[in-house]
């Protein structure tokens, strides 16, 4: 049998994962194809795309298969970054590469070892003067890394990575010749080092890859009796530079990542052979585990946790069907408000997650009253017990006395492409491609169709971005009224991108940006806020409106069935993952295709901004 890499990461999640895949597969002993390996990589970096396009709790796991194909569009990207990756290897390592956007041409390791081979292909083979550098492309950024940051206390925070223009790589500051104790103490720089060996952090699923490729690769030189030519072997991850902007140049209609005017490059390498080796140990444990798995494919229930990956973009693929069927879809004992510290049981023991489902909590009142300390979570409790919705009608009433007219409801749908697209743009930024504005000038006055104005790029390649400034400048005046969304700091967010791209509409875009108002302010609270309308504190932490069927989310999907008969079900396009893939998709449509589509944009988009109208409504008759 074969294992790649994928499996390898798969199989070693928990002892029941093998036996319930093996299970599946029905052929134990089947061998891996090049089809079946392309088609492991191809899911895996969509997967790749998602999670850096999306926080892993908003992305939309309930997507259909539909948009499943459209997701397709996406991977022209990834190849991309590892064209652009391979010929930044070139520049700065030397010798030759050895890398294609096809798998096939990649260089292939494998090994055998109990009957079970190994198998993986490196994204990068380079081989110069000094030996073999074997290069992992991932389509995330280097803030993730550059987050990692200590200090000594109340010190200014230094990041764990050291830059190296010359080489264009990042590399830990305890392997050079750095002034490493002038920034933090050893045991903060060990702390944060520790996260590149945790394989469920965002920064060490990663390295934990590259960890498994080197141990495939190591076995092969190993079994073929060439253990010796390992010391030549370096180890990088390749990722996009989050300060990289685009200038906007293009030769033949395709964007020339060249260096930015900062200096950047597009891509950045990170030097993890020390880190590697240290992992080997871990990795043979992983393995020996594999085995014993597949050996054993013993397929009874086991406890759930980390592993898992609920709601990430590597969730298990048995979780949602098999072991986690039993946890309810709404109101569960995972659905309580910013919980993720969880609770205290009778004997100080702090269970939190899928550890509540173990130990048999799956329904929000299956926790015991006396574990519950945060008066939030006593509301929640008290809306599922009786059915009956949490109002503070006077905290409400005074955030809707702070609204000034007209209200400018906005939405912009946008595009977080891993390669920027046009000027200005910097990997994974949020490109804004669309928006809905509905404009109420005094309280529930506001047509859906005749005060509603939309603007949505007709191509995905060209640049309408100043046209789409244009049109937001000129519906909205920014001398009064108020900018009204939905998490407000998105879009503003956008619009201050905006200023900074187009300086000459900066001036009246950014007197928009002023005026930013919450609807979470309205139905969820803003602690500050409250306050200072002169509330006490524990009742400006509070929410101002609960209901059960909210199930512990404030996602305008969740609010608006509450507040109305409206929702977003009959619609073609139903959340913004969809939205994303239909724009990334035009140029794949007929011309039928794409005019439904465009009409179905407009659609979703105008639903945004109409829930703001209708739920804001809804509070206005709950204050009366
Ligand atoms: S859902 Fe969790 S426990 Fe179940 S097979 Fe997957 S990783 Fe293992």
């Amino acid at each position: 049998m074969a294992v790649s890499k994928s499996d390898f990461l798969n199989y070693t999640r928990c002892p029941r994962f093998v036996a319930l895949a093996e299970l599946r597969k029905e052929k134990l002993d089947a061998d891996l194809s090049y089809a079946e390996y392309q088609e492991q990589e191809r899911l895996e970096q969509i997967q790749e795309i998602l999670g850096n396009m999306f926080e892993d709790e908003t992305y939309e796991h309930d997507l259909t298969q539909k948009v499943n194909a459209q997701l397709e569009a996406l991977m022209p990207f990834y190849k991309q970054v590892e064209i652009e990756a391979g010929g930044l290897a070139n520049k700065y390592f030397g010798g030759k590469s050895k890398y294609a956007a096809a798998t096939k041409n990649q260089e292939c390791f494998e090994f055998n070892q109990k009957g079970i081979k190994y198998v993986c292909y490196v994204d990068i083979y380079n081989e110069n003067k000094q030996g073999i550098n074997i290069i992992e492309v991932k389509a995330t950024t280097s803030n993730k890394y550059l987050k990692l940051l200590g200090s000594f206390p109340k010190k200014e925070k230094y990041p764990i990575f050291y830059f190296n223009v010359d080489k264009n790589t990042y590399f830990l500051k305890d392997e050079i010749d750095y002034p490493l104790n002038q920034e933090m103490p050893d045991e903060v720089f060990a702390k944060n080092k520790a996260k590149l060996f945790d394989r469920y952090t965002d920064v060490g699923k990663y390295v934990y890859d590259l960890a498994v490729q080197r141990y495939i690769i190591e076995g092969e030189y190993r079994s073929s009796g060439n253990a010796a030519a390992l010391e030549n072997i370096h180890y990088y991850l390749a990722i996009l530079n989050h300060e990289y902007v685009f200038d906007g140049s293009y030769i033949d209609g395709v964007a020339d990542y060249k260096k930015d005017a900062a200096g950047h490059e597009l891509i950045v390498f990170i030097d993890l052979t020390k880190v590697t080796a240290e992992y080997q140990k871990i990795i043979a444990e992983d393995e020996a585990r594999l085995e014993k798995y597949i050996f054993a494919l013993d397929g009874s229930p086991v406890p759930m946790g980390i592993w898992c990956e609920r709601k990430k973009m590597r969730e298990c693929p048995f979780l949602a069907p098999i072991c986690g069927k039993d946890i309810p879809a709404k109101n569960s004992a995972l659905n309580y408000l910013n919980n993720g510290f969880g609770f205290k049981n009778e004997d100080n023991e702090r269970l939190k997650g899928l550890d509540l489902i173990n130990h048999g909590y799956l329904e929000m009142l299956d926790i015991p009253e006396e574990w519950i300390t945060n008066p939030k979570h006593h509301i929640q409790r008290d809306a599922v017990r009786f059915g009956k919705e949490y109002i503070d009608k006077e905290k409400i009433a005074a955030g809707l006395s702070l609204i000034e007219y007209p209200i400018y409801h906005l939405d912009f749908e946008t595009m977080p492409c891993p390669l920027p697209r046009f000027r200005g743009e910097k990997p994974y930024m949020q490109s804004p491609f669309e928006f809905s504005l509905h404009i109420e000038t005094e309280p529930g006055k506001c047509d859906k169709l005749k005060d509603n104005y939309i603007f949505l790029a007709k191509t995905n390649t060209e640049d309408e971005r100043e046209e789409l400034v244009k049109k937001l400048i000129e519906y909205i005046d920014g001398d009064k009224g108020t900018l009204f969304a939905q998490n407000v700091s998105f879009e503003k967010g956008r619009i201050k991108e905006l200023a900074a791209i187009f300086p000459e509409y900066r001036e009246r875009l950014m007197k928009i940006y002023d005026r930013g108002f919450d609807l979470m302010w309205l139905v969820n609270t803003n602690a500050k806020l409250y306050e200072e309308l002169g509330f006490d504190k524990k009742r400006s932490a509070l929410p101002n409106y609960y209901h059960k069927d909210l199930s512990g989310s404030y996602s305008i999907k969740k609010t608006l069935p509450v507040f109305s008969d409206l929702s977003y079900a009959n619609l073609e396009v139903k959340n913004g993952t969809e939205a994303i893939v239909a724009y990334a998709n035009y140029n794949k449509m007929t011309k039928e295709e794409y005019q439904l589509m465009y009409q179905a944009l407009i659609e979703y988009c105008r639903q945004d901004t109409w829930a703001m109208v209708v739920i804001l409504e809804a509070l206005r008759h709950i204050c009366q």
